[in-house]
Formats: C-alpha cells, structure tokens, sequence
C-alpha cells in the first residue's frame, strides 16, 4: 500500500484476504501530522473465530515438516525485510512516529529476530540425558504447543511481531497474530510478506482490531500460548484470565519505571549522554526508557546541571529527517496521558526543573501543527517514596531525578523500590559498584556504563516483578511456544 491509499485493508486468514463479519473499519493516521495513512477492517471475535479455525486445521502438517523446511519460509521474508528495510522503516517512522533512525533500528531487529530463529533450525532443541538405569536411553524432547495468539503494541511494530513469531513458527506452531490498532500498515505489510513467501494456508493468520479482537484471542480455548507484549494493565488481565484455562499459557512482557543509577565514580559524560538518550529518545515510549535518575550526592549538582540543560535544549522535529532527536507522541489521548502526569507530578509538590509539556508554536517543525507534540518535563523530588510519579509508568518524556548518599547499597536499593523490574543501569568506574549492582538490581534487562535502551535478539529480553511473568521474548520465547517431554527407551 501506499500513503493516504483508498483501498480499504483486510485480514488475512487461512491464506486468503477477507473482509471478516465486521462492518466497521478504522484509520491509521501519522502522529506527526495527523494525516490518514489508511483504512483497515476492524476484526470482531468471529473473524478470530475463524483464524483459530484455519490455525488449527494447519497445524498437523505444518508440525510435521522439519524446522529446516519450516525455516525456508522465514529465510524469504530474512531477505525482503533486508532489502526493504529504507522503505519499511519509513512506513514504521510515518505510522508510529519515531525518528527515522528508530524506523530503521526496528526493521534490523526484526531482520536478526528472524535470521537467528531460521538459522537455528538447524540446530533442534533436546538433551539426551543420562538415565539411572544403565540399560535406558534417556531424552528431553520439544515439541510444539499448538496454536500461538500473538499481541503486540505500536511502539515496535516490526520487531516485536517478529520476536513473537519467529521462533514459534520454525518450531512448528501456527499463529494467529492482532497488531496494535495504531500500526496496521506495518501488520499488512508483514502479513503480505508471509503471503509472497508462500507460507502454507493457515499457518500465519492475521486479523486487524481493537483490544477486543485481542480479547477474544486470550479466551478461545484452540490457542494454547498467548505471547502478549503490551502495558502491564493489559498484561496482568491477559495472564489472570489465561490462569483460569486449564493447560493454556501466557507469555506477558510489560513496562517498567526505569531507572538509571549514576554513582560518585561515574564517568560524567558517559552519565548525562546514557540519560539524555534512555529518557528522551524516542519520546520516552520505550518500554526500557528510563523515568528516574537516581545521582549520587556527590555528582548531583553537576549532573543536574549538565542534563537540565540538555532537556531544555532538546528539539522536537519532522521524524523522518536523519537529524531529528524526538518525534511526537503516539496519539491525542496518550499527550493528554503525560500531559496530567506532568500536572500530576506538580500536585505532588515535586521541584519542576524543566516544564515542556506544551511547546512554543516556533519549536514545532512547520506542517506538523496536527502533531501530537510534548517536550521533557523533569523534576527532582526528596520525599519521593509515596509519589505517584515517581511510582507509575508515564511512556513519556518524564523523568524524576532522586539523590542518594552513602553506598552503591543505597543507590541499588532506590532502583529496586519499584513493583516494576524491566530494565535498569549504572554508570560507574568502579567495578565492585558495577558487580554489586549486576548481582541486586531487580531487573530483566541489566546495562553497565549503557544508554538504558537496547536488545539483542540472541539474549533474553523480559523483565521481573510487575514488568513480566517469567517468559521473556526473542530467543527465550522457546519456553513459551513449546513443551518438553521425558522420553526414555528401554534397549
Ligand atoms: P497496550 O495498550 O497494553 O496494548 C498492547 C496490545 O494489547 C495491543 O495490540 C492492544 O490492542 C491489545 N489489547 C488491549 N486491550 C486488550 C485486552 N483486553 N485483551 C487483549 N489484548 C488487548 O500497550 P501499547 O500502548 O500498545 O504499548 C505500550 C506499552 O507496552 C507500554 O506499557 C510499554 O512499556 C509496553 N511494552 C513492553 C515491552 C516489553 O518487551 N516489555 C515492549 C514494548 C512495549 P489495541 O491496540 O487494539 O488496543
């Protein structure tokens, strides 16, 4: 499809595109501009319905193949999101908003998710184990779950459908996949490239929709993993009413109130570079992006100093020029979400450092009035424990800046006073402080002297706490969309 296309967009379901039961469609417009990219049918839980049917029919061949044959259909669809990743990254820039850089960070992603998950079909997962009795061959054995519902978010709409997907379809699952409501041109455009690597019938199924279309996916009793990746709002009520369906599972990845932990023997410019790019890059609408600096009184005045005036000279601009730093916010009702954060964090009587929350019209790139732009608010509080600012997840460009004093103990125990466990950083010199930190800081996704941001597809991404329930994405996925069986052979 092109931009602004009259054509409107379908499901595809058992190899078909379909317009599914419903009547109603929806558009898919550009944060930026506010521009319609699109028209989509919106899926109802018939068209699910039917999905799951056509998923369920293809599974008994599709499980029979062996993971090198599944995996040649992943190598075609490795090789068009390799040649095709300027003009998807464009497409991801102009739907979701994030800076063109960001576009294409997440197209690459999606193209090492999928290249690692093709690539290691050639190395089938089992032990043979030795047995207790010497005359039995022993074996752990994975086999496939069955039917894998996939439910994604906007804010990496190639990626994170690929880290579903990837591995689930060469271990010889089929998929029912709903995109996120604001990025359907990125669900059609990956579900065409399924469509063009001749994936048999039924083995990828997608249907376009709301969080209801999505729903009906977490109830019907033929799926038998949901891969959720989303808020944790969403999340905890996906895995509850999964919990209540007996040999069913749910894989939920969620958000996080990040932090970043800048001790007394820290690398300034290391400090201030790894916060100005974890809070304000991509707007703040990572799941790892950090909302709370916590400084060592040491280095708190001068940090402070470095970073407010960093956060008050940061540009908001076109997404897709190469130099832009911040694009906009996803949609109206997400600005009016930060928009009452920022008001929020003021009723809590916290230090407002820098208020950017409306912009002068002359900082808002020309054009892009319909933009739904914001800039950072940061603000530094002492009694910070009971605020709940400093508590909840904003996905936005607020951050809070807490002081510390004594140990790297103290500093470690801020970071750790959230429900959440995501990610988390030090920036230190000091490798006792690095090592105390690795070991205690209750997080999934850990980084040392780093930006809080960034994956790699070979490495468990996934967080603790409120932030995950214990299946984390991309390579670990595996544990999620297969079983294991003891196989023991008597000779
Ligand atoms: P979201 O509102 O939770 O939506 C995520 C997905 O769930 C969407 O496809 C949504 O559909 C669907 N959904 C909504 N209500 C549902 C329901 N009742 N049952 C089943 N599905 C439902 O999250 P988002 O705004 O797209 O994404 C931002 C959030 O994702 C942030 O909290 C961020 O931290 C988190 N995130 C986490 C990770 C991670 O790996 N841990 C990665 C990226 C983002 P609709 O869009 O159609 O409503």
């Amino acid at each position: 499809m092109s931009d602004q296309s009259t054509e409107t967009y379908r499901h595809y379901i058992g190899g078909e595109w379909t317009d599914g039961d419903g009547t109603e469609t929806f558009e898919s417009t550009n944060p930026a501009t506010g521009d319609v990219l699109g028209e989509f049918r919106r899926g109802t839980e018939s068209d699910i319905d039917a999905a799951l049917a056509e998923a369920d029919d293809a599974e008994e061949e599709w499980r029979e193949l062996s993971h090198i044959d599944r995996a040649e259909y992943l190598w075609d669809i490795y090789h068009e999101l390799r040649e095709r990743t300027d003009e998807l990254a464009e497409v991801v820039t102009k739907e979701c908003g994030k800076e063109i850089s960001e576009g294409r960070a997440d197209v690459i992603e999606a193209y090492h998710m999928v290249e690692w998950a093709a690539a290691d079909a050639r190395h089938p997962k089992g032990d043979v184990v030795p047995s207790e009795i010497p005359a039995k061959d022993a074996y752990m054995r994975r086999k496939p779950r069955g039917v894998i519902g996939c439910i994604t978010p906007w804010n990496f709409p190639v990626a994170i459908p690929f880290w579903h997907m990837a591995v689930a379809l060469v271990e010889g699952n089929t998929v029912v996949w709903k995109p996120a409501e604001q990025t359907p041109w990125c669900g059609q455009i990956i579900a065409e490239m399924f469509e063009d690597a001749g994936i048999p019938d039924g083995v990828f199924n997608m249907v376009q929709g709301f969080g209801d279309a999505g729903a009906s996916i977490v109830e019907d009793e033929r799926v038998d993993t949901v891969l959720f990746t989303g808020s944790a709002e969403v999340g905890h009520e996906v895995a509850e009413k999964v919990a209540q369906q007996p040999g069913k599972l749910a894989a939920c990845e969620m958000g996080g109130k990040n932090n970043i932990v800048v001790t007394e023997e820290a690398d300034l410019d290391i400090a201030v570079h790894s916060a100005l790019m974890s809070s304000f890059k991509t707007t703040g609408q990572r799941c790892v992006s950090s909302e709370r600096l916590v400084v060592h009184e040491d280095v708190y005045d001068e940090f402070k100093e470095r970073f407010v005036e960093l956060a008050q000279s940061v540009s908001v601009g076109n997404p897709l020029e190469e130099d832009t730093f911040m694009g906009p916010l996803i949609e109206a009702g997400h600005k009016e979400k930060v928009t009452k954060y920022n008001q929020l964090a003021k009723d809590e009587d916290v230090n407002v450092l820098v208020d950017r929350t409306e912009l002068d019209d002359d900082e808002i790139p020309e054009g892009h009035e319909e933009g739904h732009w914001v800039g950072p608010f940061v603000y530094e509080a002492e009694a910070w424990d009971d605020l709940r600012c400093t508590h909840e997840e904003v996905f936005g460009p607020h951050v809070a800046l807490l002081k510390y004093s004594g140990d790297i103990e103290e500093g470690v125990a801020i970071q750790n006073d959230t429900d959440y466990g995501l990610a988390g950083a030090i920036i230190s010199e000091n490798y006792r402080q690095i090592n105390y930190f690795r070991d205690n800081a209750e997080v999934g996704l850990a980084y040392g002297n780093l930006p809080c941001i960034g994956a790699e597809v070979h490495l468990p991404f996934g967080g603790v706490k409120k932030s995950g329930n214990g299946y984390p994405s991309a390579r670990e996925i595996i544990e999620a969309v297969t079983e294991r069986t003891a196989w023991t052979l008597n000779n």
